[in-house]
């Protein structure tokens, strides 16, 4: 099968939204009236991302489900996308589970692809996503890692620590009981982008990011961007543990051995769990929790934001932890 063949067969399908889809030198793209583009470029590479064995439906999904989540993580609606290939070789079975498991996201998302580039080389997959945010009087209801204010919520959805957890277990780090690995590999291998949770968040965040290196180091990022401090309450935390049904007794009875210490450590240092982390005013309380509601995707408020600069991690009882939980870097 030749390159052409393998794209007529697996990615071109017939265009939706776009003026012009697969089949020319550019795909055509035409902006609503009133609108911005959002655009996000994600790559996973075999080895670094994602192991030579994973279940290619798998790897099709997470490979827009991470850039979907940046456009979440902006507020935008997600329109198109672009997949450049590098293949080892033309591995038909391979490729059919490859392509179903990316275009049973994307037509979730009604998300089309438009484009891309294939070729023969070592195992990587390079997406661009398009995605749409309003411009209201001027205005981009873009969320940007820029806007958040002293005296701010911090918010965090879903869970955290499963998908670091379940690598840990690949790397054979640590073991847990089956069900506790099934649950956190399919958070790990199929991360769900938070899509309609960023668009309820239009208006009402004040800033944005997607989890994708871990909660300390992303949180710095707002951080960073907003030039604001912040505090987490550790114990707050508990309510986003994932698979992990916490210290006590439940640890005896899953048979995990591990101290809530370690845990946290899953929650707050942890990558890859596509989760968005969000502030937002305290007067905005009754509407982000309808905002999680209408989305159907939990949302847990962990701390706030502060005017003094810096990342606090403070207990119940008022003491301070030390801030060790460094966050991925691929070049650390
Ligand atoms: P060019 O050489 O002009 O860049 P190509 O021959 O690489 O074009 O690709 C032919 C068409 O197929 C283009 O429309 C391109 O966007 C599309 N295409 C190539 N690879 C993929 C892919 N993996 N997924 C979707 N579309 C692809
Ligand atoms: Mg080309």
């Amino acid at each position: 099968m030749g390159e052409f063949d393998l794209i007529a067969r697996y990615f071109k399908r017939p265009a939706r939204r776009a003026a012009l889809g697969i089949g020319d030198d550019c795909a055509l793209l035409q902006p609503a009236p009133g609108t911005q583009l959002a655009i996000s470029c994600d790559m996973l590479v075999q080895g670094r991302h994602f192991f030579a064995d994973v279940n290619p439906h798998s790897l099709g999904h997470k490979a827009l489900a991470v850039n979907l989540s940046d456009l979440a993580a902006c507020g935008a609606k997600p329109l198109a996308f672009t997949l450049a290939l590098a293949l080892p070789e033309a591995n038909e079975p391979w490729l059919a589970a490859f392509a179903n498991g990316l275009f049973e996201l994307a037509d979730a998302h009604d998300c089309e692809l438009i484009g891309g580039d294939t070729t023969a080389g070592p195992l990587n997959i390079c997406i661009t996503v398009f995605g749409e945010v309003p411009v209201v009087n001027g205005q981009s209801l873009a969320l940007l890692r820029s806007g958040a204010r002293a005296g701010d919520d911090l918010y965090v959805s879903g869970t955290l620590g499963d998908a670091r957890l379940a690598l840990n277990v690949q790397l054979g780090k640590l073991s847990v009981p089956a069900p506790v690995l099934l649950a956190a590999r399919a958070r790990l291998e199929r991360p769900t982008p938070r899509v309609a949770l960023g668009l309820a968040l239009r208006g009402l965040a004040s800033a944005a990011i997607d989890l994708s290196d871990g909660l300390m180091g992303d949180l710095g990022h707002i951080l960073e961007c907003s030039q604001v401090g912040a505090t987490v309450q550790v114990d707050q935390l508990v309510q986003c543990i994932g698979s992990y049904p916490g210290p006590g007794p439940a640890e005896n009875q899953v048979g995990i051995d591990f101290s809530m210490a370690q845990w946290r450590t899953l929650a707050l240092a942890g990558g890859d769990d596509y989760e968005l982390l969000f502030a937002a005013s305290p007067h905005h309380r009754a509407a982000v929790a309808l905002a999680a509601q209408t989305s159907q995707t939990p949302v847990h408020r962990i701390g706030q934001i502060d005017a003094s600069p810096g990342l606090r991690l403070l207990h119940a009882q008022g003491q301070l932890l030390p801030n060790q939980y460094a966050s991925f870097d691929h070049f650390a």
